[in-house]
């Protein structure tokens, strides 16, 4: 999370200036890409429309995705309607950087977080009826009033009220001087699921994402006779992407805004497919530079040998910066156009590449480890099925010593 100071020491220039690098590791943001991955999710939700918009609120949680939770908020703040956060913790600091966008707090809160929720104006979720009371109970003992969005469970299990007794917690909450009510939500279990994908495993199958929506619809519904310009929003990126009926007043969409398509973009509109790309380059720097003999072993516990005299580049890149051990003799790199497999075990800071005697690399040589270098490219999606896992979870494992630098297009 706090990558900021790190961040604020390093602007792209900086970054080329010796004497201004902390790391040679570093992930550079693409804003053109990013940007345009905004723009054209707005247009692909609301083509089809013609009196009315659909909103876009950019999830930032999760230190945005891994892409730096306050650089990334200032740089789209212009192109999104409403930005989501987890927790209270991320919407103080984008409050304290000058963010004046509304921001959801997706989370369910504590008692003792209200106040803050208050104070920095961020848009409580209001998760059931117990929580209702809580911050109508705050409000009315200290005078103010709050903005909230309230939360339906509709098939998740993990927060907000069951579909039956959404009436009763609505009627509470429309009673409650002190609530601005803005919005009513819910979100999907599957909606990335497609019929046709048989690496899936198959707990649910790909009619959840209607189902959900038509026990979510009636509760909308209800609360529209009561406020109907109230923001309704229930589409993830699965849903943007799979899911037209479900735009409704406002979409969600966090793993599509940052580049990401759902089932490497099988079944996926070929408006999103030519426009939406990823803006996150893992980058770092060949820091040394050795031959040596056949059959010597590289890194801790001699993982990796030599077959013949060979040249051997260190990278300044390791499990510390989030680059995973299990990566260890699989990962690879790309290093002047071309891509090497990672040699013996990945250090804390460093990691090894053989690149054989016929190849040359020198130090200071710029290293990606994900993305492009010029037509070369390692792709996110490779490297989390390498891990067994999803890409959301290796944006998220890059830790703060990785500075976040934005770029654009020249
Ligand atoms: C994270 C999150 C999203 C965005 O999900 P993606 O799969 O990245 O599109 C939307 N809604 C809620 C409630 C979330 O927690």
């Amino acid at each position: 999370m706090n990558n900021t100071n790190f961040v604020e020491l390093l602007d792209y220039k900086d970054y080329n200036m010796a004497g201004n690098q902390t790391h040679n590791a570093f992930i550079e943001i693409n804003k053109t890409n990013f940007i345009n991955n905004l723009i054209s999710i707005k247009k692909f939700v609301n083509h089809k429309l013609t009196n009315k918009k659909v909103l876009l609120c950019l999830p930032v949680k999760a230190n945005a995705y891994g892409h730096d939770l306050i650089k990334t908020a200032i740089h789209t703040e212009n192109y999104v309607d409403y930005f989501a956060v987890a927790n209270l913790e991320e919407g103080i600091i984008l409050r304290r950087s000058g963010i004046k966008k509304s921001i959801l707090v997706f989370g369910a809160f504590t008692e003792a977080q209200i106040a803050g929720l208050i104070k920095y104006e961020l848009d409580i979720t209001i998760s059931s009826l117990h929580k209702a009371q809580l911050v109508a109970d705050f409000c009315v003992r200290n005078n103010l009033s709050c903005k909230i969005h309230i939360k339906i469970d509709t098939g998740m299990n993990r927060i907000g009220v069951k579909t039956t007794s959404a009436f009763a917690l609505i009627d509470f909450i429309f009673k409650q001087a002190s609530f601005e009510v803005v919005g009513i939500y819910s979100h999907f279990v599957a909606s990335d699921l497609i019929s046709s994908n048989h690496d899936y495993d198959k707990t649910v199958d790909a009619t959840i994402t209607q189902q959900q929506l038509s026990l979510f619809m009636p509760v909308v519904d209800y609360i529209k006779k009561l406020k109907p310009n109230i923001i309704a929003h229930i589409a993830n990126s699965g849903a943007v992407c799979y899911h037209d009926n479900t735009y409704l007043d406002m979409v969600r969409p966090g793993i599509l805004s940052y580049g990401y398509l759902p089932n490497n973009g099988m079944h996926i509109d070929k408006y999103l497919q030519n426009n939406i790309k990823p803006c996150f380059t893992l980058k770092s720097k060949v820091v040394y530079f050795k031959v040596v003999a056949a059959n010597s072993g590289i890194s801790y516990n001699h993982e990796y040998y030599t077959k013949e005299q060979t040249r051997i580049v260190t990278i300044a890149i390791g499990y510390g910066d989030g680059y995973r051990l299990q990566l260890s003799n699989c990962g690879e790199v790309i290093i002047r156009g071309k891509k090497y497999t990672i040699s013996g075990r990945i250090c804390m800071d460093m990691l090894m590449v053989d690149i054989g005697m016929q190849n040359s690399a020198y130090v200071g040589d710029e290293v990606v480890l994900i993305g492009k270098q010029g037509n070369v490219e390692i792709t996110l999606q490779s490297v989390s099925d390498k891990l067994h896992t999803i890409i959301y979870e290796i944006l998220c494992s890059f830790t703060s010593r990785i500075p976040r630098i934005y770029i654009e297009n020249q």
